[in-house]
């Protein structure tokens, strides 16, 4: 079974760094205390905090803000990008999918899934990893292939964004935590990443712009609940009985779907946010009318909506068992499912196959080139 508290432990090796600081690992406070150490004013703390985050300076010697001799010292002791681009596709449908090698050469991905709004507007958003690889071994999800490597570092998780809109050219404006990993699994480094991104006049990315996905760590959910990150929470849920999430999602044996229910029952209480389910549809075990009226159910219990997602195939990782036996929903019975919800008056939305070709939709990622 799964080894929770072991997840926890591994992070970078601080002998990487070779006696330097990541920048992005600092909190607004932490850093203020480091100046104090350095013998400068406080307020230097914020200085920095702003060449780097709203200004986008990842080199110290162009925040002209500070004194020479502190740009130097900032220079020679900060690491500031702790990811390098290997490579990016860009697929047919606009969605672009970055490949980073990190200090330690350890990879992982980020996706950014463009898209034109309605009303004119466009929207870019980043699909951001939180580990290297996964513990959490789901049965359709090709990134458990790799298993788990090590969690980010805080600035590993706060870089993609800006790594990417290196890559890019052009600015992130939303930010989902639906990449490599699980978010719940890395806790400390994820909330930090949040307050980072969200710090100061001109945050990288609005909280209400940041969506957290999960496969379902009952007590972390528990805690974010109460932490003062207004963020977006969705939940992995792919099934509506007991029985079959546990054949699909190992994580399923630790916590019942009641106790995880009541959960995202506590999470809305405490926060007054609408949550999200997101629920795969595989074909003849899933997507059935008896399962459409538990999941009505479910969806009920408080505001929330669905995003149905159609199944992507992870033939590449060459699964076994009932990995191998996943079939996608047929289109036409997505479309009767989808209006079967939205008839009893659950907003339901089809989560588009963004990046299918270059295996950079959901759960797909897992270091490999086109399936
Ligand atoms: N560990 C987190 C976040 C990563 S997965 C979580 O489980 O939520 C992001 C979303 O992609 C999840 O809803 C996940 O269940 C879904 N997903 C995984 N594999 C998929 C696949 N092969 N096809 C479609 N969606 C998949």
């Amino acid at each position: 079974m799964l080894e929770l508290g072991q997840a926890k432990m591994r992070r970078l090796n601080p002998e990487t760094l070779g006696g330097r600081l990541l920048l992005g690992n600092f909190l607004p406070e932490e850093l203020q205390a480091l100046m104090v150490e350095w013998g400068q004013p406080r307020y230097r703390a914020e200085q920095i905090l702003h060449g780097y985050y709203a200004e986008r300076r990842l080199d110290p010697m162009e925040m002209t803000t500070l004194p020479l001799v502190l740009r130097q010292q900032c220079a020679e002791r900060f690491v500031t990008m702790p990811l390098k681009l290997v490579t990016h596709t860009r697929s047919s449908d606009g969605t672009v999918k970055m490949l980073f090698e990190l200090l330690d050469g350890n990879r992982v991905e980020s996706v950014l899934i463009p898209r034109e709004m309605r009303d004119g507007r466009s929207r870019r958003t980043l699909c951001i990893s939180t580990q290297a690889g996964c513990p959490l071994g789901c049965a359709f999800c090709a990134t458990a292939s790799l298993k788990l490597r090590r969690n980010l570092e805080t600035a590993e998780i706060v870089g993609q964004i800006l790594a990417a809109e290196r890559v890019l050219g052009e600015r992130i404006t939303n930010v989902v935590f639906m990449g490599m990993g699980e978010p719940l699994l890395n806790y400390d480094a994820v909330v930090r990443a949040v307050r980072l991104m969200t710090w100061g006049q001109q945050p990288l990315v609005a909280p209400r712009h940041i969506t957290l996905s999960t496969a379902g760590i009952v007590p972390a959910i528990e805690r974010l609940a109460q932490e003062s990150i207004a963020i977006k929470l969705a939940l992995s849920l792919h099934a509506t009985t007991d029985n079959l999430r546990r054949r699909l999602m190992p994580i399923a044996r630790r916590w019942d779907l009641e106790t995880l229910l009541a959960a995202m029952e506590r999470y809305y209480r405490a926060t007054g946010r609408a949550v999200t389910y997101e629920y795969i549809l595989f074909d003849g075990l899933n997507d059935t009318d008896a399962d459409i009226r538990r999941l009505v159910k479910i969806a009920r219990r408080v505001p929330s909506k669905v995003n149905v997602i159609p199944f992507h195939p992870i033939d590449f990782t060459n699964p076994t068992g009932l990995a191998a036996e996943l079939r996608p929903t047929p289109r036409e019975r997505i479309a009767e499912f989808v209006a079967a919800l939205r008839r009893q008056g659950i907003p339901t939305m089809v989560r588009s196959s963004s990046g299918v070709d270059i295996a950079a939709a959901c759960g797909q990622l897992a270091l490999t080139a086109a399936p």
